[in-house]
């Protein structure tokens, strides 16, 4: 089973957006194997957004992800990171299609609502930025046996 990391920001935080992402992602039929409410400390912000520390937007998006508490999970699934980045939509939510999260949820780039890994590499990298192995939860959901082939 493949693996991503998936993180409801600030702003879905506050606006009580949890139950509907984890919603979305459990109707899909993708498992939560480990899950965590925390105000990011900013050393693992930087390091989750590694590739944007030159960026003009970057100490912008370090003040939006530490402004509240976000939550933190790690998910599972065949083919999990294309399938849920397709779930997620474009980074700025006027370019996201409707049925997306950031289509339905959100209208603005700087207050997107959700992160999620963009590559299996980036997923195992940002995974292990997050959470100790021991944090990860294995077991099997009652309809793994019909959701798939
Ligand atoms: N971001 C921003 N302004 C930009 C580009 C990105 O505020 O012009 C923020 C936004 O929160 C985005 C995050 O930086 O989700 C990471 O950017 P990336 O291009 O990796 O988008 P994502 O992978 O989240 O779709
Ligand atoms: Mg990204």
């Amino acid at each position: 089973m493949d693996r991503t990391f998936v993180m409801v920001k600030p702003d879905g935080v506050q606006r009580g957006l949890v139950g509907e992402i984890v919603s979305r992602l459990e109707a899909k039929g993708l498992k939560m194997a480990a899950a965590r409410l925390e105000m990011m400390p900013e050393a693992r912000v930087t390091e989750q957004y590694r590739e944007h520390l030159e960026k003009p937007f970057f100490p912008t998006l370090r003040q939006y992800i530490m402004s509240g508490p976000c939550f933190l999970m790690v998910w599972e699934g065949k083919d999990i990171v294309p399938i849920v980045r397709k779930m997620v939509g474009a980074t700025n939510p006027a370019a996201a299609e409707p049925g997306t999260i950031r289509g339905d949820l959100a209208l603005d780039i700087g207050r997107n609502v959700i992160h999620a890994s963009d590559s299996p590499e980036s997923a195992k990298r940002e995974i292990g930025i997050h959470f100790s192995p021991e944090e990860l939860v294995d077991y099997t959901r009652i309809d793994e046996a019909v959701l798939y082939e």
